[in-house]
Order: structure tokens, then sequence, then C-alpha cells
């Protein structure tokens, strides 16, 4: 009698002790093509995700550049966030209906550093992205976002959409503090050498930049200071884009660490519950997690 009590007791337990460690949120990376290293970055994404003790993490990995994608149809809806690490050939219309749906629908998306080169001509993407880049993009597009003169103005000035100039260490600045993502960061930190995304254009609808950082001429930028952290809303769906992060070396830093959980919990729910951490970058120091 005895023995089946402290059974019980240990059931119990057990079943407590994985209710509580149940992770809140489901996520979903999408990958499978991107000239970038997505083979690289995804499992460090996944970790980085599942370390905040918020996410179970799911990986859906498309057929290979110019392979048969007529198959390929994530289950966008079963999650709270979909990331996309992805960048290739278009997808059959019932998976873009899909995302489009999820996201209208008050899903959770994000858009992780070249994610924001996909599908140029798919509009309902470039409107729940905001701001994209390259894959032919131009001032049809619509307009740059940059910050001057103490408030974002759009340009609609000809051009491309999209460039940066050598991996070069920046300070990201925050000009919205009073966003769940951004609430608590201290106002200016540093990210490590990576590439600082500038000539971004897209609709801009609904869009809100959280953090700039400044592209300075001399070092390939065009002078302006550069949206690096923003999200749109759409339908009743949020999106969120950050764009640093151009291989696994610079996943490590903090700055991108952080800002990516802070987003992917606002995409899944709308708050944000993470503390900011100890290791968090300064002003003019950047920090990495090894
Ligand atoms: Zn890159």
């Amino acid at each position: 009698m005895v023995r089946r009590t402290m059974l019980i007791a240990v059931v119990w337990f057990v079943a407590a002790a994985v209710a509580a460690a149940a992770p809140q949120y489901k996520a979903l990376i999408v990958d499978g093509q991107n000239v970038h290293d997505w083979k690289g970055t995804t499992p460090v994404l996944k970790k980085i995700l599942e370390d905040t003790g918020l996410f179970k993490v799911d990986v859906a990995t498309s057929p290979p550049k110019g392979a048969d994608m007529s198959g390929f149809k994530p289950r966008f809806a079963d999650y709270d966030a979909v990331v996309s690490n992805y960048q290739g050939d278009p997808w059959p219309e019932e998976t873009k209906q899909a995302l489009v749906d999820y996201v209208r629908n008050g899903g959770g998306l994000v858009i992780f550093h070249f994610a924001c080169a996909a599908f140029p001509d798919w509009k309902e993407y470039n409107e729940m992205i905001g701001l994209g880049g390259w894959g032919g993009r131009n001032e049809k597009w619509g307009p740059y976002v940059r910050w001057r003169d103490g408030k974002f103005v759009r340009d609609t000035s000809p051009g491309k959409g999209g460039g940066h100039g050598p991996m070069q260490p920046f300070q990201i600045v925050v000009r919205n503090p009073d966003h769940p993502i951004t609430k608590g960061l201290p106002e200016k930190f540093m990210h490590v050498p990576d590439e600082l995304y500038g000539w971004l254009r897209g609709p801009a609808k609904n869009l809100t930049v959280l953090a700039t950082a400044f592209a300075p001429k001399e070092k390939g930028g065009a002078d302006e200071h550069e949206p690096i952290l923003f999200t749109v809303n759409y339908g009743k769906g949020r999106v969120f884009q950050n764009a640093m992060g151009h291989t696994a070396k610079e996943l490590k830093s903090v700055a991108f660490i952080v800002t990516f959980q802070r987003g992917v919990e606002w995409a899944a729910s709308g708050k944000v519950t993470q503390k900011v951490p100890d290791d968090f970058p300064t002003a003019d120091k950047a920090s990495v997690r090894e």
C-alpha cells in the first residue's frame, strides 16, 4: 500500500513537472532554399528559440531549387509563429494562400535576414513583410523608409531595393522604446560585424520601425539610418523582421539573439515576457555567446 501511494506520488510529480516544462508556443522554421547558408543557421535559430523555454520548434524544409514544389504544404495554421529562413523558388498557390490566411487570421510571421529577398513578385508577401530587397526590387515596390531629422520619412526616389557594404560592426538605435520587443532595451547597443542591410523598400503599410542602424557611405552604405528591426500589422496578424544574421557566426551576437527571441514571442502572442539578460551589449561594446 505504501509502495502504491509512493508510485502515485511519483507519477503525479513527473506529470506536474512535464506540464510545467511544456513550452507555451509552437514555432515553425521554414527553409530548404536560400543563397545563404540555411543549413548552418536553421539549427542555431531553433536552439535560440528553445533556450527561452517558451517554444517548441519544428522545421519545414522545402524541396531543393528546381525540384517539384507541389507537395510542399507546411501546416502554418498549427503554429503560433512561423519563422522564414527561405529564399528561393515560388511556392504552390495553395501554400502561398495558406500563409496569407494564417497571418490574416492572427498568426505570427518572422522574416529572418535574407528571407526579405524572397518572392519579389508575390504581392501579399511584400505587403506582409513591409520592406524587402533584391530580386529586382526597385521603386515600383514602394518607398525606402529612413530616419531623418528625428522622424521616419518615406523616400520614393528611384533606385535599387536592397544592398549592403562589407561586413562591419554597427550600433543599433532604438527608435520606438514603447513597443513590447524593444521595451527595456538600452537605447543604443552594438552588434558584431555583419551585413548592414540598406535600401530596403516595399509597400511599408502598417509598418512600425523599432530600431535603425546608420550605414555610412565610406563603408558601402547610403549615409542613412536604415531600418534593422521592424514590425507590420497585416490583418489580425503580427509580422516581425530582423535584418541581422548573415551566417551562424553572426547569430552568436546577443544583439541578434535577444531581439530575435523577443520578436518571435511578440509575433506569437503580441506580448514579450522575457527579461533583458545581463550580457546584453552596451552602446559601444558588442556581446557574444559561444
Ligand atoms: Zn547575408
